[in-house]
């Protein structure tokens, strides 16, 4: 069964054939040392809230290298209080539903539920001054609601009862700018409109001939894919000053986990089909 994450969509929608290339292909690009660490930096600090959330004291957690950056992001946490007192929370919450033929996966870095509320956060460490309108459109927002609205009676433990979209939200929290909190609730309707959106991409996301999976015609993307030494091979200076990206334009870059994988532990997933 074809298992499809917010990352593979990301990946698919800014380059069809670098999604081909990694998921249907199979074929795996070493990455250059300075992205690795852009990724590790931003994965330490999931890990450090990880921690945070399950009760560590701050001043028991240790930081990987001592990280200015790292410090920093965990004081403006435990300053701000993004999650607030809910009545259970969270953390790395692994949720799976079945639909369309295709498994799709999430993983919310963290999960709120005060009576038969939700909150979904995620953590977002790059630099770029937040975009709402990116983030109400990203394919991740579209699945992670998704995901919470057919799995809301169970995750809240309401058995049979419905739990409406109304009753969800996503959050968008960024250390680097605490005030610019991204709140995004959800509606019934927009549960409806993504159905319709993930039954599509499990279509497309599934074909299997190369000539369904084109080339991105932003090179901009291509200046930071893990492919680019792949599809340029040989070939004349691909990259012209002008499209070499701002820095935060970079951050959005890996904000949106385009060439970034998810991880996922098998034994930690709730399965829902329908
Ligand atoms: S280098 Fe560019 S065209 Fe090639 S897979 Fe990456 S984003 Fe797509």
């Amino acid at each position: 069964m074809k298992v499809i994450t917010q990352t593979q969509i990301s990946q698919y929608e800014g380059c069809k054939y670098s999604y081909y290339l990694r998921y249907v292909k199979n074929l795996v690009w070493p990455i250059e040392p300075g992205e690795s660490q852009n990724i590790r930096k931003g994965d330490d600090f999931h890990l450090l809230v990880r921690q945070l959330i399950l009760g560590f004291p701050p001043d028991s957690l240790i930081i990987p290298g001592k990280n200015a950056d790292l410090w920093r992001w965990l004081e403006v946490y435990c300053a701000r209080k993004p999650l607030g007192k809910p009545d259970r929370v969270f953390a790395e919450k692994e949720v799976s539903v079945l639909y369309a033929d295709v498994l799709w996966l999430g993983k919310f870095d963290a999960l709120t539920v005060n009576d038969d509320q939700l909150v979904i956060y995620d953590w977002k460490t790059g630099s770029a001054i937040p975009d709402e309108k990116k983030y109400r459109e990203s394919p991740q927002t579209k699945l992670y609601r998704f995901l919470a609205r057919s799995c809301a009676s169970r995750l809240i433990g309401a058995g049979m009862h419905a739990i409406p979209a109304e009753n969800i939200e996503m959050v968008y929290w960024f250390p680097e700018h605490p005030d610019k909190t991204v709140h995004l609730p959800y509606s019934e309707e927009e549960y409806q409109q993504d159905m319709t959106w993930i039954k599509t991409r499990a279509r497309e996301m599934t074909f299997e001939e190369e000539s369904d999976y084109p080339r991105t015609e932003n090179v901009r993307h291509c200046r930071f894919c893990d492919y680019r030494t792949f599809c340029f091979t040989g070939s004349a200076p691909v990259f012209m000053d002008e499209d070499i990206p701002e820095t935060s334009e970079v951050d959005d870059i890996w904000q949106e986990g385009l060439f970034s994988p998810e991880f996922f532990a098998d034994d930690e997933q709730e399965v829902v089909n329908f």
